[in-house]
């Protein structure tokens, strides 16, 4: 008996010098991983200098990309060899993180494959084609002297006539909605060469030839634009123009499949959706009964839907005059800080503060909301704004409007879900993991779940003392992205029809006219997106749920939310599979 302790350490022994060797193996391997996948993304951002522009990488901003179909042969071939390279490491010899990029890569890399062979949106949606906002981002690099940023937009304009050259050759049979939205957009981008880059050349310093050769470019510009708007009605009058908005099942399956990354399927992520919207339904019925009384005198509407509008209409009162929007939000960020650190929900890095502003004239679609305005991957010093446009351009009615809307109640949610610890705090965990091919390639449901997963968690906590109007409230805003999954659903696989689309959203989701207006129309010009807040909202709260019976009392919120962000914008599957295999 007395030798069995020692026999059991030598097999220890044994086994973990056998653990040892692998470990070394592993590692070796994972260092190849990294050098290939570093080398992989500047090859990658040297081959898509639009993306680059887009996540704030100005190393290329003198290309104008041309996607002709002999580039788009040539990024498929560089890629399918990029494939092969990642698959000849095993999963198994992988790390978590480095499983994740992998994954990920290979998940695009397809994904263009299929966008380029199968769902071919280049050759039906004319918006895909617009100059606009990469001249915009080349003439606003904080970088950069505005002499060498001239110097780009030269380069950039001379290859302007094949950009729209190759845009009308792609064209085949455009949808009339993508096409109508084209047009107005690329009238919307005019502005930049006629206004943004003229004020500029005008401050340079720079000899009068040289202007000269810059505004020639400028105006050659806008005529290949006003060409390129010119095809586009003409093909709005011919029988070239007819292609239905709606993608229908099959495609929408595959794109909800690249897109979203999900453990569900876009039909069972629709099933659930309808499913949560009844039982919100519910909820928010028991809570205006509750609440009937304080707030009116007569009797109770005897439908449950006029219940909870009246009550929705009535607390939309309290909202912020259109002057003190700014600060009223400004005001709420220490309040959400503070109450995360005394409930130590998770931790917030101090020296990265949020700076509340208004949204720079440049970056204001004209419109009012709120965004977060992000530094990049290559920028991680950078600070970072939440931008909010004020209502300068509304007059009395659409300001009141806009206002009851994001009322004393709404503006706390979407604060959580923008800022703390939605959008701003996800992305000051994800830019401290190391791995850029997570930021490059984020994953839009991983990122929008957690902003939506935050305000539900949030209440759950006692935010807001548990006041059955805030409560109320948040039903009626989280009720939109279940009616958003849906609508998207419904549109571009069943048919809905307009009117019926408008009646979910105003009778079932209390939305505005306007409100719902707008959504529709964003229903018909995209597919998938408006699934990504439901789906990864949904993953999230399961997997914590999951976890929290399988840990019991050893089971911490901070620990859960720390660990799950650690991973970056990684698809939540992925994070799932990772954490509860640990
Ligand atoms: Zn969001």
């Amino acid at each position: 008996m007395k030798n069995i302790p020692l026999l059991l350490s030598v097999l220890f022994m044994i086994n973990s010098s056998c653990n040892t060797q692998r470990q070394h193996a592993q590692d070796d391997m994972n260092t190849t991983f990294d050098s290939l996948t570093t080398q992989l993304v500047h090859d990658f951002m040297t081959l898509n200098p639009t993306w680059a522009l887009s996540i704030g990488l100005h190393t290329n901003d003198s290309t104008l990309e041309v996607l002709t179909p002999e580039l788009r042969k040539d990024k498929l071939s560089r890629y399918s060899t990029w494939a092969d390279s990642l698959q000849s490491f095993p999963d198994d010899k992988l790390s978590m993180s480095n499983r994740m990029d992998k994954s990920m890569l290979l998940n695009y890399f397809n994904y263009f494959k299929w966008q380029s062979e199968i769902f071919k949106s280049h050759t039906w949606n004319p918006a895909e084609y617009n100059i606009g906002e990469g001249f915009d981002l080349v003439i606003n690099n904080p970088d950069a002297t505005l002499n060498q940023k001239l110097d780009d937009v030269l380069a950039r304009l001379y290859r302007v006539p094949a950009y729209f050259d190759n845009a009308k050759k792609q064209l085949v049979n455009p949808t009339p909605e993508h096409t109508q939205l084209a047009i107005t957009q690329n009238e919307g981008s005019k502005y930049i060469f006629q206004k943004i880059l003229p004020d500029s050349i005008a401050k340079a310093d720079i000899s009068d030839i040289h202007k000269k050769k810059l505004q020639d470019a400028i105006q050659s510009a806008l005529t290949e634009i006003d060409s390129y708007i010119a095809h586009l009605k003409q093909l709005q009058q011919s029988a070239q123009c007819t292609r239905n908005f709606r993608i229908g099942k099959t495609l929408f399956e595959q794109k909800f499949a690249f897109d979203i990354q999900s453990s569900y399927s876009a039909e069972e992520i629709y099933n659930i959706a309808l499913k949560r919207k009844s039982e919100i339904l519910d909820t928010m019925y028991t809570l205006a009964k509750g609440l009937w009384p304080k707030y009116f005198t007569g009797s109770m509407p005897s439908d449950t839907l006029t219940t909870i509008r009246a009550l929705t209409d009535r607390l939309s009162d309290a909202h912020p005059h259109r002057d003190s929007l700014l600060q009223t939000i400004e005001k709420q960020i220490p309040q959400l800080e503070q109450f995360i650190h005394e409930k130590q929900l998770l931790y917030l890095d101090p020296k990265k503060p949020l700076v509340v502003r208004k949204t720079p004239p440049y970056m204001d679609g004209g419109g009012a909301g709120a965004s977060i305005n992000d530094p990049g991957p290559f920028n991680k010093n950078g600070k970072t704004y939440y931008n909010v446009s004020l209502l300068d351009k509304y007059d009395e009615q659409q300001a009141i409007s806009y206002l009851r809307e994001y009322n004393d109640y709404i503006l706390q949610i979407l604060n959580i879900h923008e800022a703390i610890p939605g959008h701003y705090t996800q992305l000051v965990y994800a830019n401290q993991s190391p791995s850029l091919v997570k930021s490059i390639f984020g994953n839009g449901a991983m990122i929008e779940g957690w902003a939506v997963y935050g305000e539900r968690m949030m209440l759950e906590e006692g935010y807001g003392q548990n006041a059955p109007e805030l409560w109320l409230m948040y039903y009626k805003w989280h009720l939109r992205s279940v009616i958003n999954t849906l609508l998207d659903y419904s549109i571009q696989c069943l048919g809905m029809s307009e009117a019926e689309a408008k009646r979910l959203m105003t009778r079932e989701g209390f939305q505005q006219e306007a409100e719902a207006a707008g959504k529709w129309k964003r229903a018909t010009l995209s597919q998938v997106q408006l699934c990504s807040y439901f789906t990864g909202y949904t993953e999230i709260y399961a997997l914590r749920e999951k976890l929290k019976a399988k840990q019991g009392k050893a089971f911490s919120l901070k620990a859960f939310h720390e660990e799950f962000l650690s991973y970056g914008s990684a698809p939540v599957p992925r994070i799932a599979e990772a954490m509860w295999n640990k």
